[in-house]
């Protein structure tokens, strides 16, 4: 189901809720897209819905939309797991900027969706609670960290979602599952109410069917807030301009290609599926150009030291005192309530990184690795605003292979890591990136990953929505 503004008044809201619901009990069994669903509460409001439009009154652009959202962004009154023991039993006390806008704007919550536990991971194998399954083949994994959010689109369990992305765990999952991902500039969404994994580098994002699906999303979350200082007031050429997105003429733009990231691992059926998209962009007037991202190399291993020390950092609220798990009762005295309540609250994962984030900030070796990571960030931003000077957008595969077997990566954390390798950078550098698939043969979903400079999401829409439009 796409969100074009008709759609709702060609077929009720009612039937649309109604339809996905009967689809989710199909299929969730399998699938495990979700941690909580909220059937009732979304049947009531799409027939609150219906009653307008049979009145005959207007309605937003997203009224009546159902959207899961990932279960790391809170709801007030709901619970909140992150996909972790910790928070097993955690109701949220408000909600998050996010979920007002998408409330205001008249959304209709289909359900939270399974992530690895506090967005840590590439295959939604990390959850406390249950791997989620690609619903193109319920064999393989849907990606992560927001698998269950791109899961629950791709199936047709919802029409959009919002996920997480802080390394990749928008996109990556979005190529997986054969639907479109998006990550906003760093401080285009606010990230009030969203549990922190790595807060110089997370940014929530929409999930759809389509580019516009997804454009009309952001629209609706995007913006300043009090309630986030990061969070930045947009300019008016900054502001989404869907006349512009639509245009479909993409004559005029110039993309570049990276050769750092076409390498020798890209798996051959991406690699012919990103030729083919270059194909259809040449037909449609662009322009491409080869281009260097020298540092492209070292993205990775800054990545695995910057999120670490500040997962670090924000996963050591999570104390058995404050919220979450306590194992209060069963300690002799405040050390031991912190390990009892950490070693069972938190999955291996999560303990890894914290060590790993408390090692790279110690004292000895803040200067040999924290500090030089942060020094290898400013020429990975660097590389990009060069490219910039060149070129409207960059096209790269979103992830070198498609989706892979469940059980596969999960007991290799390096092979798992390396999962981001074309997508962390874009976190790195805080531009935009989004993930749109590729029109293949190929069984199994391939993404191709589009990247712009600060701000620029309107050239990011159009790209996408361009492509969709000449292989529709
Ligand atoms: N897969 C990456 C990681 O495990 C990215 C996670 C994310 O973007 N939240 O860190």
């Amino acid at each position: 189901m796409h969100m074009a503004a008709d759609v709702s008044k060609e077929r009720k809201p009612s039937e649309v809720v109604a339809e996905m619901f009967a689809t989710t009990h199909e299929r969730e069994p399998e699938i495990k897209a979700y941690t909580t669903l909220f059937e009732d509460q979304a049947k009531e409001q799409a027939a609150s819905v219906d009653a307008k439009l049979a009145k005959g009154e207007e309605i937003g652009l997203l009224e009546g939309i159902p959207m899961s959202i990932k279960d790391i962004i809170l709801i007030e009154g709901t619970r909140t797991t992150a996909s972790a023991l910790m928070l097993e039993d955690y109701t949220a006390v408000y909600d998050a900027t996010v979920t007002k806008k998408l409330k205001a704007a008249g959304v209709i919550f289909t359900g939270k969706t399974n992530l690895d536990e506090f967005a840590m991971g590439s295959s939604t194998e990390n959850s406390a609670f249950a791997a989620t399954r690609n619903p193109h083949d319920t064999e393989r994994v849907p990606g992560g960290s927001s698998g269950g959010s791109a899961a629950s689109v791709s199936a047709g369990m919802a029409a959009g979602s919002l996920g997480t992305d802080t390394g990749g765990s928008i996109r990556q999952p979005a190529s997986l599952t054969g639907i479109v991902g998006m990550k906003p500039t760093y401080g285009r969404v606010s990230r009030f109410g969203v549990m922190a994994m790595a807060s110089s580098l997370d940014q929530v994002g929409p999930f759809a069917n389509t580019s516009l699906d997804a454009a009309y999303i952001l629209k609706t979350i995007e913006g300043k807030d009090p309630m986030d200082a990061t969070s930045v007031e947009l300019s008016a050429d900054q502001q989404l301009d869907f006349d512009k997105i639509t245009s479909g003429d993409v004559s005029t733009l110039t993309v570049g290609l990276p050769k750092e990231y076409f390498i020798d691992g890209i798996a051959p059926e991406v690699r012919a599926a990103i030729d083919e998209v270059i194909e259809v962009y040449k037909k449609l007037g662009v322009t491409f150009k080869e281009i260097s991202l020298p540092y492209s190399e070292y993205a990775i291993p800054t990545y695995y030291i910057l999120m670490p020390a500040e997962v670090s950092t924000n996963l050591a609220r999570f104390d058995g005192i404050r919220y979450g798990l306590s194992e209060f009762e069963k300690s002799e005295d405040l050390k031991q309530v912190y390990h009892e309540s950490r070693t069972q609250g938190f999955g291996p994962e999560s303990q890894r990184r914290i060590m790993l984030g408390t090692y790279v900030l110690s004292s000895g070796y803040y200067d040999a690795y924290y500090a030089k990571a942060k020094q290898v960030q400013a020429l990975i931003r660097k590389d990009f605003q060069k490219a910039f000077e060149e070129v409207d957008a960059v096209l790269t595969p979103t992830s070198p292979h498609t989706a892979f077997k469940v059980g596969e990566k999960v007991n290799d954390p390096v092979s798992m890591y390396l999962e981001d390798i074309f997508t962390v950078a874009t976190n790195i550098a805080g531009i935009p990136g989004m993930s749109v698939p590729a029109k293949t043969d190929n069984p199994l979903p391939i993404g191709f990953q589009l990247m712009t400079k600060h701000f620029d999401e309107n050239t990011l829409f159009q790209l996408g929505h361009a492509y969709e439009q000449a292989t529709k």
